[in-house]
């Protein structure tokens, strides 16, 4: 997740208390009997299906349709009475069936550097977090798509959350309409249009596993990426998987942004241990379904993201093998320094086997950049995603049983 900068923090809010996240297993949502109806993260069709059903005529529906969608994703209006081009009658026909809903922002907290980390509640007391990274001439919003997650990674803070439950489209859809609020982002009425974007580029790297979560991610990054609402280009659009390779034609197909792939390892038996879905769908068959991503989704090219663990996965000989793997495909390699939690199993390389490994990485034609980590201060960085009850929950030695060390 955000790696941001180091650096004393200074939190805005009080630190979190202790979040509530259950341990249970939670299915699909259900909308209340008799609830209202949340427009956000809606497609397109299933808001004019929407609309039909409330006895819009067939002929307006279209167009009540653009207008709606404007009002909620280009001016980020939540109150159906603000949306001033639409009869009186049938707004107040919209605010008695639908709402326009996000989660709810429990903290808020910042870094030294600028890094903020919301923690939001959705429905079911469940808790995720999303993270904002400001750079030099970009903001990027790393995003959540599960609450905790199936996978296991053995280095993943994350992972070692039990209770998992998917997020729907309107709850990955508020986290980015959500940042837009707490930056000030949405554009005023009459003036300029602000072309630099505080948050102008989105990663799916938070909490859970997107591919697991396919449908309501593709349908909420097909309203982030609409042109006439949040407008986000698909090449501003990172989703980050650990290689759910069935879905991964998929999501060139349907969604068509850039991918990034949870490598991590060069053999298929430090691959079992630090990503264990490695034993469904090992490196040759993860490998297969990534060269044909370029073409598929008519992007450049693929990140690899790589986690530097000591001694585990950071030799000459590891850098030498990721080289030969990934031959012929248009690749960059992201070398992540491993980010410590409490109990995790493993240690970060030193500084100079991280520049070693990327200088080899980059002698063999890949750009090879090493990830600041940032956020540390409050938690915010790549992998240490996870409510601190859940984290209390399991021993060290269960994590490294687990991790089969
Ligand atoms: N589930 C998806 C996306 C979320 S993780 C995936 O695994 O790709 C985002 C990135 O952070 C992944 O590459 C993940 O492997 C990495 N990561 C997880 N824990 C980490 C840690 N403790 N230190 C550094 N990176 C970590
Ligand atoms: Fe899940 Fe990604 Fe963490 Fe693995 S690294 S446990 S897939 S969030």
């Amino acid at each position: 997740m955000g790696d941001l900068i180091s650096g004393t923090p200074t939190m805005t809010e009080p630190r979190a208390s202790a979040p509530i996240t259950q341990d249970v297993l939670t299915l699909p949502r259900r909308l209340p009997e008799g609830g209202r109806l949340n427009l956000v993260g809606l497609t397109r069709e299933q808001l004019r299906d929407a609309l039909l059903a409330a006895g819009t005529p067939e002929k307006q529906a279209r167009m009540r349709v653009g207008q709606i969608w404007q009002w909620i994703y280009h001016w980020g209006v939540r109150d159906f009475a603000a949306m001033t081009n639409l009869a009186r009658d049938y707004r107040a026909m919209l605010a008695d069936r639908f709402e326009i809903a996000l989660p709810e922002v429990v903290t808020r907290q910042v870094s030294a550097d600028g890094t903020r980390k919301y923690l939001l509640r959705i429905a079911g007391g469940h808790e995720v977090e999303t993270v904002y990274i400001p750079e030099e001439n970009r903001g990027t919003l790393c995003i959540s798509s599960q609450v905790g997650c199936t996978l296991t990674c053995s280095f993943c803070h994350t992972g070692t959350q039990k209770l998992v439950r998917n997020l729907t489209a309107a709850e990955i859809v508020g986290q980015v309409m959500l940042a837009r609020d707490d930056l000030g982002e949405w554009p005023e009425p009459g003036a300029p249009r602000n072309e630099t974007r505080l948050v102008s580029n989105v990663v799916l790297m938070g909490m859970g596993e997107p591919l697991y979560n396919f449908e309501n991610v593709r349908d909420a990054l097909k309203v982030v990426m609409d042109g006439e609402g949040l407008s986000l280009s698909r090449r501003r659009i990172t989703l980050s998987t650990s290689g759910v390779v069935p879905e991964i034609a998929r999501t060139a197909e349907e969604i068509g942004c850039l991918l990034a792939v949870s490598f991590h390892a060069t053999t298929d038996e430090v691959r079992d241990r630090l990503v264990p879905i490695n034993k469904r769908w090992n490196i040759a068959m993860l490998l297969d379904a990534l060269r044909d991503y370029p073409r598929l989704s008519n992007s450049e090219r693929i990140t690899f993201e790589y986690v530097m663990l000591k001694g585990v996965n950071d030799s000459d000989e590891d850098a030498k093998r990721l080289v030969r793997l990934i031959r012929g495909i248009p690749a960059k390699i992201n070398l992540i320094p491993f980010n410590e939690w409490p109990g995790s199993p493993y240690e970060r390389s030193d500084w100079e086997r991280i520049e070693a490994f990327a200088d080899i990485v980059y002698k063999a034609g890949y750009a090879s950049p090493i990830r600041t980590p940032r956020g540390e201060d409050i938690m915010a960085a790549c992998g240490q995603l996870k409510s601190a009850t859940e984290r209390a929950r399991k021993s060290r030695a269960a994590i490294e049983a687990e991790a089969g060390l």
